[in-house]
């Protein structure tokens, strides 16, 4: 077992083998924010036939070459072109069809003049210039033709993907499996949301705010409930988790009388890959796989509320989203200027909770309070984590520093309609 490594090595150790889960077919309506495990080939040509791209009249180009405005030509409107069907005959030369958009260009019809341009009189219609041949006329298969490979393996199913499947009449859809997290809470001190806290107890939050970051990254989840600060009462927790891809425990990792989860792990059957990342928060994060035939990987969180969340966040999600088959695996990071001074003793990297806002070109980080590990409450109102690196001890006000995103809509403007109104009307 390795112990007081980098964070990055520790990522690299995590994700080190983990290969997407094995493909199960979905009906393609539930199948938002899953990760294709095939690729899918169009079965059907999209427009399937040459069609019109504006409500107005199909006819042929040649027909209007000496048309001009003081000289219009007249041709006979001979039929409509239905919506999703065919035309009653071939357009003969010298005739118009009224058409709709999306409706098939009748046989014989080359281009689209939309009706602004002309005027119907009764049987007739005036046009007064020459379209370019195949002027607002949609090729069929512009889209997509049989054959063409529309969704890579690999490609994440949000909403534009989805009305492709649908295009194509693809009901159902091979995605790589969710994983599947079984998570245990420890300490004599915890008690359920709803249970009695007099005498010093608290609620066992971590279960709720782990649940929520592994639904987040796509994965379902167990709650095994609490175990008591005992080896039997931990192990019988741990072991009712076996049976997921990915074990989440938390509290218990660190060096006290009562930390038993190490030990226990290692008697059920699990190899300790690390102990010890040197971070703040989380330093005593664990990480193990099960050696004793097919089983999950392990994480062993520390017990405090920010500790657990920022460990899930730098190692659990990552793992999770390679397992459903994501490819980008990190957040986003940004460079922001922030507010104050930040100190710290050299050594390990700081995860500073921050607030982000726009400030004209800038991105301006701002802590968002008492930074110890224990105050969750610093960690509802981030928007980010600042990255204090190992080495440094003072990162001066109005510096930059590279911010970890947890929520990208701090991105956008922070006012709606003035940011188009300056972005769009340029
Ligand atoms: P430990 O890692 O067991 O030393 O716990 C560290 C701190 O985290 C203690 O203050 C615990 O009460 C707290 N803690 C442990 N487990 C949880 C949990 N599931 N939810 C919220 N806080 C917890
Ligand atoms: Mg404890």
């Amino acid at each position: 077992m390795r112990t007081g490594i980098e964070v990055d090595d520790a990522r690299r150790l995590v994700l080190e083998g983990a290969e997407p889960l094995p493909a199960e077919v979905v009906p393609a309506a539930e199948a938002r924010g899953r990760v294709l495990a095939a690729a899918v080939a169009a079965t059907r040509t999209i427009p399937p036939a040459a069609c019109s791209a504006m409500d107005g009249y199909a006819l042929r180009a040649a027909d209007l070459a000496a048309a001009t405005r003081s000289a219009p030509r007249r041709l006979a409107l001979a039929f409509e072109a239905p919506a999703g069907g065919q035309a009653p005959r071939p357009l003969r030369p010298g005739e118009v069809a009224r058409i709709f958009t999306g409706a098939a260009l009748p046989e014989g019809a080359d281009s689209v003049v939309m009706q602004e341009d002309a005027e119907g009189e009764g049987a007739e219609v005036a046009f007064f210039g020459p379209p370019a041949r195949g002027e607002h006329v949609r090729a069929a298969g512009e889209d997509v033709r049989t054959g063409d490979v529309v969704l890579e393996a690999g490609c994440r199913l949000g909403a534009a993907q989805l009305g492709v499947l649908a295009s194509l009449g693809r009901s159902q859809v091979r995605v790589h499996r969710r994983p599947r997290v079984a998570i245990l809470s420890g300490g004599d001190e915890l008690v359920e949301p709803d249970e009695d806290v007099a005498g010093g107890r608290i609620v066992a939050s971590n279960a709720y705010s782990l649940a929520a970051q592994c639904a987040e990254a796509g994965a379902t989840t167990l709650n095994l409930g609490i175990a008591r600060d005992t080896r039997e009462d931990l192990a019988r927790g741990l072991a009712a988790g076996l049976g997921a891809d990915v074990l989440v425990s938390s509290a218990g990792v660190s060096v006290g009388d009562h930390d038993h989860v190490r030990p226990v792990l290692e008697k059920l059957g699990f190899r300790l890959v690390f102990w010890g990342v040197e971070m703040k928060p989380g330093y005593p994060v664990t990480f193990g796989r099960f050696e004793d035939g097919p089983g999950p990987c392990v994480f062993g969180l520390p017990g405090n509320p920010v500790s657990a969340m920022v460990t899930f966040e730098l190692f659990v999600r990552p793992l999770l989203l390679r397992l459903a088959g994501h490819s980008v695996l990190t957040r986003p990071l940004v460079r922001a200027v922030h507010a104050e001074t930040l100190r710290k003793k050299a050594g390990r990297v700081h995860f500073v909770r921050v607030t982000l806002a726009r400030e004209g070109e800038r991105l301006v980080a701002r802590s968002t309070g008492n930074q110890s590990s224990g105050v969750l409450r610093s960690m509802a109102l981030a928007q980010g984590l600042l990255v204090f690196p190992a080495a440094a001890t003072e990162l001066a006000a109005g510096t930059q520093a590279e911010v970890q995103v947890l929520d990208s809509d701090v991105l956008a403007a922070p006012d709606p309609m003035n940011a188009a109104a300056g972005r769009f009307a340029r």
